[in-house]
């Protein structure tokens, strides 16, 4: 599907996207840079990608209406969000392209099912030896919580579908907390993993074409704060080269062991095993394009919505080029607020003016503690300036 043709009725090439988030409307403007029409299902008549994009279709994730709309103004259609219902993506793939698809979507919902596909992936390919799950037990009757092994805990209780950034999430010192936090979870199938030492966070990002060809970008080392992701580093050295190459090798095991099309992130824990440089965990994979690879916008000569452009469209996947060093700032609602708890705008003054900063405002005018309200990431030459004016952002914005 090229950019900027028209097909027999007139209609121009368009690409559609399930979600209307801020993946969504950085999704909509690479799209649009290209050249194709952009079309979003999300019925919020405000949302992000929604106000952006040509078209916008107010309606809900499996609404047959919308469906049959978007489903008619576009020639293929991504996902911006895991939890749009996977029957919505197969009703789609009936009758136009769909990347990523309706399986491997069903896959990242459930965390029981996600596991279950990384110990696969493991199992048939050596790639993958030495990357494991966290030790782990499924929790989804009353049996099963009275048969968790002692060694799992201390451990965190996650429901196994719908939660993000740390929500559905539960820290359980003993029996006791576990079952009394299972309660409180309603009794949700859930998965209790074994609370790891973590040195450090790292994702990958891959990007996969419908004929197999794979393109990925160096690993990220990532900081959570409160389950939710706060700053994201990426320069040569930012985490030991063996485990690098480990990781990324990984990742493409993953995408290649589900037949994956589209932009696919998987998230790694780096533990501490006694030896030198730690172990790799896999925790967990994000069937689009994810908060850990913004910087590629900035310092790439690709960025992952590119990417995910090419890889839906069937154009080629050109390999990604890092020109720079980059540290990126999520910027949440928080920023917006000063230490009395009172509103402020930030001082995007003194922000604007630093070499280097990128800011990227998602466009949604109701900050909120803890929502993602836009991102900066720091380009420059060399790491210790970057990291030096990435400093200097972190203090304007506390
Ligand atoms: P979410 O879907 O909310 O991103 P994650 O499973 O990635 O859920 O957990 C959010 C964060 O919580 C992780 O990035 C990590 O900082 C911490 N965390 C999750 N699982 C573990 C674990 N088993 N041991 C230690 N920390 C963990
Ligand atoms: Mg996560």
């Amino acid at each position: 599907i090229f950019p900027g043709t028209v097909d027999a009725t007139g209609r121009p090439a368009t690409l559609g996207v399930m979600g209307g988030g801020q993946l969504g409307r950085m999704f909509v403007h690479a799209a649009q840079r290209l050249g194709y029409f952009t079309a979003v299902l999300d019925p919020d008549p405000q949302s992000p990608a929604g106000l952006v994009s040509h078209h916008h279709i107010p309606f809900g994730y499996t609404d047959k209406q919308g469906l049959a709309q978007l489903a008619g103004m576009c020639d293929a259609i991504t996902t911006e969000f895991e939890n749009v219902p996977a029957s919505a993506l197969q009703t789609l793939a009936e009758s136009l392209p769909v990347a990523p698809g309706a399986a491997a979507v069903a896959i990242a919902q459930d965390r029981i099912q996600e596991k279950s596909h990384f110990t696969a992936s493991a199992a048939e390919s050596g790639v993958m030896a030495g990357v494991s799950c966290a030790p782990y037990a499924v929790i989804a009757s009353p049996d099963q919580l009275q048969a968790v092994p002692a060694g799992l805990l201390p451990g965190i209780l996650k429901t196994a579908r719908m939660g993000y950034d740390g929500k559905g999430q539960m820290r359980v010192n003993n029996a006791a907390e576990l079952a009394a936090a299972w309660a409180e979870l309603e009794g949700v199938a859930c998965v209790l993993e074994k609370l790891l030492p973590l040195k450090a966070e790292c994702s990958v990002i891959v990007a996969r074409g419908w004929d197999g060809r794979i393109v990925s970008f160096p690993p990220q080392l990532n900081v959570h704060v409160d389950g939710i992701l706060a700053v994201t580093e990426v320069y040569e050295g930012n985490m030991p080269p063996a485990l690098a190459a480990r990781a990324q090798a990984a990742t493409e095991t993953i995408a290649n062991h589900i037949g994956y099309v589209g932009v696919l992130c998987v998230e790694f824990f780096l533990i501490d095993d006694g030896s030198e440089h730690g172990a790799l965990v896999v925790n967990e994979m994000a069937p689009r394009p994810h908060n850990s690879g913004h910087y590629t916008m900035d310092a790439c000569d690709v960025s992952q919505f590119d990417l995910q452009v090419h890889a839906m469209a069937g154009l080629p996947l050109p390999a990604p080029r890092q020109h720079s060093p980059a540290i990126m700032l999520n910027l949440l609602g928080d920023v917006w607020f000063d230490a009395q708890g009172d509103a402020r705008t930030p001082d995007w003054q003194a922000v604007l003016a630093l070499p280097g900063a990128h800011l990227h405002l998602y466009g949604k005018t109701d900050a909120r503690p803890g929502r993602k309200m836009g991102h900066l990431t720091i380009t420059g030459a060399d790491v210790a300036g970057v990291k030096a004016v990435a400093r200097q952002a972190a203090a304007i914005l506390s």
